[in-house]
């Protein structure tokens, strides 16, 4: 790792998330692009950080190996000593960037992007990896819409379940507003770990909403701050999300996958091998 950095040259800044920065790169020998995510200060007395080592996390990101998620070609911990903890992830460069959620996309790209992420999806949940942020913000696109899942193992998203009784999510990980309604109350809904794996499937559900509708779809787009509270009165207390906030334009098909998604109740909820099967995606998708 000595002379990385050497061997590399800043394009541009690509963008900031709550805990780095990533910046597009280019490997000066090969000309080659990459995004060079940088994540500083990491506090390694968090509870985050104690249930998912960047250790442990090194390993996870070493072995994936999915066409459906972001590729890290190289993770290099405690860089900057400086600083502290910092981590620096090397990984393929996406030229769409992140899915936009301002247009709202035709129910055939819908599709295919419903199809590449639960295929995603269903390689992690069989590696016994849950991502728990699930979001617009962490899909990437390429011009021709590939879609890629990323930003998992990284600084609190990335959870491990090694069986069961390892179980561990520290809670307040990822966005409140894609948390299932296990997540958001784990008391009044009766959280079991077995179903973590289902947490990812609802997240799918709002986050395909929201590119189908143009806006966050559980309220109007006018509001703009969202509470954990807000969240818990439409997730947990209301009626299922499905049934009152698909527009009247959605297809049959689109309707029953988004109530699939979005069944509250994680025991009766599809996964992610089963959604690959449901009609919309089947007849819908692209197959290239
Ligand atoms: P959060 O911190 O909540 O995850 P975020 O997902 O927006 O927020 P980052 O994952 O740090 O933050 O990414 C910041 C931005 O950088 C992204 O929104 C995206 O636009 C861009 N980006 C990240 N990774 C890549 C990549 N591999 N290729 C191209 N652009 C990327
Ligand atoms: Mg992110």
């Amino acid at each position: 790792a000595d002379n990385f950095f050497l061997d590399f040259e800043k394009i541009c800044v690509l963008g900031h998330g709550n805990y780095g920065t990533v910046y597009k790169v280019r490997h000066k020998r090969t000309s080659e692009i990459y995004a060079l995510k940088i994540i500083r200060d990491i506090d390694c007395d968090s509870e985050s950080q104690s249930t998912s080592p960047p250790s442990q996390e090194t390993k996870i990101l070493g072995f994936i190996d999915s066409p459906f998620i972001i590729k890290c070609h190289r993770i290099f911990e405690q860089l900057l000593p400086s600083s502290g903890g910092s981590i620096a992830i090397l990984m393929e460069y996406m030229d769409g960037g992140t899915l936009d959620t301002r247009r709202s996309f035709s129910e055939s790209s819908l599709a295919h992007i419903a199809y590449q992420v639960l295929k995603g999806l269903e390689y992690l949940h069989a590696c016994n990896i849950v991502h728990l942020d699930i979001k617009p913000s962490n899909l990437l696109v390429d011009r021709d819409l590939s879609v890629k899942i990323a930003d998992f193992g990284v600084s609190k998203i990335l959870s491990y379940v090694h069986g069961s009784d390892n179980y561990c999510d520290s809670g307040d990980v990822g966005t409140y507003a894609y948390m299932s309604p296990e997540r958001l109350d784990r008391d009044s809904c009766r959280y079991d770990p077995k179903y973590v794996y289902a947490g990812d499937v609802w997240s799918l559900g709002v986050t395909l909403l929201e590119l189908f509708v143009g806006h966050f779809p559980f309220f109007p787009p006018e509001k703009k701050s969202i509470s954990w509270m807000d969240l818990v009165m439409v997730t947990c207390l209301g009626e299922p999300p499905a049934s009152w906030c698909i527009p009247e334009a959605a297809s049959e098909d689109l309707v029953s996958f988004i109530k699939c998604c979005l069944e509250k109740d994680p025991s009766k909820r599809w996964t992610a091998s089963q959604l690959l099967k449901h009609p919309y995606v089947l007849s819908r998708s692209r197959s290239d």
